[in-house]
């Protein structure tokens, strides 16, 4: 049955070495093992070339700032955050300007193009521990 509670926390398998390496502390991003383009989402199959494997790479906790937005508003389900903060999607330069969706913290010098460096967390979200990456300015 289709759960997709389950498929937003879980996703939908392909991107397991991802929260594996999270859960190690460490980022690991896929590229394809055909083009070695980076890839993310981690996809079932590369757009560009076809090729049905991944080829998983360790990548530095460090980018910058691409967007980001200050969260006002309580919803449901996250009410372990507080109010408010922040979320920025921070670009990886290192793979080629992939994008991950992050809290900023802390989150008053939020601004695009700001240098972060990043930390593995768990946050807690209808009702269950889900791992996160935290950013925080680079000193
Ligand atoms: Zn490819």
């Amino acid at each position: 049955m289709y759960d997709g509670m389950e498929v937003a926390l879980n996703g939908l398998g392909n991107d397991a070495n991802y929260w594996r390496a999270l859960g190690e502390g460490r980022l690991s991003l896929p590229k394809c093992a055909g083009c070695k383009r980076w890839v993310w989402p981690a996809p079932f199959r590369c757009s560009e070339c076809g090729s049905w494997e991944l080829a998983w790479q360790d990548v530095e906790m460090k980018g910058e700032v691409y967007a980001w937005t200050r969260v006002r508003h309580p919803f449901g389900g996250a009410e372990a955050l507080g109010l408010p903060y922040v979320v920025a999607s921070v670009a990886l330069p290192q793979a080629n300007g992939i994008r991950l969706f992050g809290l900023l913290e802390p989150g008053d010098d939020a601004a695009i193009g700001l240098k972060v460096t990043g930390k593995v967390r768990t946050t807690h979200a209808f009702d269950r521990d889900v791992l996160a990456i935290s950013w925080s300015p680079v000193a």
